[in-house]
């Protein structure tokens, strides 16, 4: 079922329901008026009665409304019928209802065939000389019962021809109120699910079918980034993988036909094998990727001392690099409240982050000094490396997480442009966020972790 059709049922009904609703107050409260006019006429009738032992002439001639099949019964002390006018006397006066009326008024209603509504009476009593008596009388409110029933084919047809009408407008409304969204959706073309370079185009200015394009429009340009990313990650790849292995190849032919002595045999050997280890890093650096991006937040629960993370690698990266020089700086904050503060995740991976982010600084530096600052700032830990290297052109900082993709300024310092982007992933896992930041001759990388403070 359409939105359409959906919001013209939901208002129909709706509608529907408040008619209806309506309709039965108005009948409601014109049945509790026609009832308690007909009370008053039965009343006023029924205490005429004391007329007929003072004035009979005028109790005949009074000018009272006689209503259709009226009948007034007058009965003594002892229940003995003094009067009875005619008109039908289709109402058995039983003893309980005079013995009720001499205590007080009673109204009752009772069938009497032809009429379909029942007929309505009151019964009470008066004292002439010292005598009570009791007045009956019943009667059939045919005006009443006529209004009520023209008022209630009004009402039905009314709210038939109303809920008709609503209807139809309630879909003429949603049909106008869809339209921006129709013509949405007859641009958006299936053939071309692969191609995202269309963009919708929205005739609304600030509604919110102009907002869904807006985004949409975002999500088809970042899916174009992805698949320009995709497109160079596979071409950047194989070409990688394959230069090495060719290189190597082209050694070992050589090898075989030039090579007399083993000398010049193990030159080679050692020549293909540095080629070699190229390919595999890069094999590595690509599975540990892959793998990376398999992992699952739920699953690196750990309370991580970062501390004793930080310190690890530092050792770790000081016995491959030990020339690098690294400073590293606790702020007052941090150490302070360090002992109250958790990150959840896991050590190993934020290692292989840190060693990531720090390899970069040492290798696009020339080995320059390198620090490392923590810091606590609201509920947000940061760890952050600065190097004073070539810096990263400002066009290309955007790009710099997406696989394989390097700067134009790294000339011949080697890399796969994996880096970063599995640090990244990492760092997203544990809901946290990489900053970057570069300009001439200084670079700073943060990581920003999510900290948990147990109050004081
Ligand atoms: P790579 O193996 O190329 O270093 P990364 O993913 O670690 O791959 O980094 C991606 C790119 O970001 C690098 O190629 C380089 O252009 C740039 N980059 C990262 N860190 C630095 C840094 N500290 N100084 C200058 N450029 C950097």
């Amino acid at each position: 079922m359409s939105i359409k059709q959906r919001i013209t049922i939901w208002f129909a009904a709706l509608v529907a329901s408040l008619l209806l609703l309506f309709s039965l107050f108005i009948y409601q409260t014109y049945e509790s008026y026609r009832r308690s006019l007909m009370r008053n006429r039965l009343q006023r009738r029924a205490l005429a009665g004391q007329l007929y032992f003072q004035n009979r002439v005028e109790f005949h001639s009074s000018g009272y409304l006689t209503l259709p099949d009226q009948h007034e019964t007058i009965l003594g002390p002892a229940n003995n019928v003094i009067y009875k006018s005619s008109g039908p006397d289709d109402h058995k006066l039983t003893k309980g209802l005079l013995a009720q009326a001499r205590k007080g008024e009673v109204q009752f209603t009772y069938d009497a065939p032809p009429w379909n509504k029942p007929k309505e009476g009151v019964a009470l009593s008066f004292i002439i000389g010292g005598q009570r008596y009791v007045s009956v009388v019943t009667a059939y409110d045919l005006p009443g019962r006529q209004a009520s029933n023209s008022l209630l084919f009004i009402l039905f047809v009314g709210n038939i021809v109303l809920l008709v009408i609503v209807a139809f407008a309630g879909f003429w409304f949603a049909r106008r109120s869809m339209r921006p969204f129709d013509q949405l959706i007859e641009q958006m073309n299936p053939s071309a699910a692969n191609d995202f370079s269309f963009r919708l185009q929205s005739t609304s200015k600030a509604d919110e079918a102009a907002y869904l394009a807006g985004s949409f429009n975002e999500l088809l340009g970042r899916l174009q980034v992805l698949a320009d990313s995709q497109e160079h990650f596979v071409a950047y790849a194989s070409h990688e993988i394959r230069t090495p292995l060719t290189v190597v190849k082209g050694i070992l032919e050589t090898s075989i036909a030039y090579d007399k002595q083993l000398t010049d045999t193990r030159l080679s050997m050692e020549k293909a094998l540095l080629r070699l280890e190229d390919a595999i890093n890069l094999a590595n650096s690509l599975l540990q990727l892959a793998e990376v991006e398999g992992l699952q937040s739920v699953k690196m629960q750990q309370d991580v001392n970062i501390v004793d993370t930080i310190l690890d690698t530092i050792s770790y990266f000081g016995e491959k690099h030990p020339n690098q020089k690294i400073d590293f700086a606790l702020s007052d904050t941090f150490t302070e409240r360090s002992q109250l503060t958790h990150v959840m995740g896991s050590s190993i991976l934020l290692r292989t982050v840190l060693i990531n982010i720090l390899d970069n600084a040492s290798k696009y530096s020339e080995k320059k000094p390198i620090s490392l600052d923590v810091d606590l700032t609201g509920s947000q830990m940061a760890i952050t490396v600065t190097d004073q290297g070539i810096g990263i052109p400002d066009k290309q900082i955007s790009e710099i997480f997406m696989p394989m993709m390097r700067a134009n300024n790294v000339g011949k310092i080697p890399g796969f442009g994996l880096g970063l982007t599995i640090a990244k992933k990492i760092i997203d896992i544990h809901q946290g966020t990489l900053q970057v930041v570069s300009k001439t001759n200084q670079t700073s990388v943060s990581i920003w972790l999510p900290a948990s403070t147990i109050p004081t």
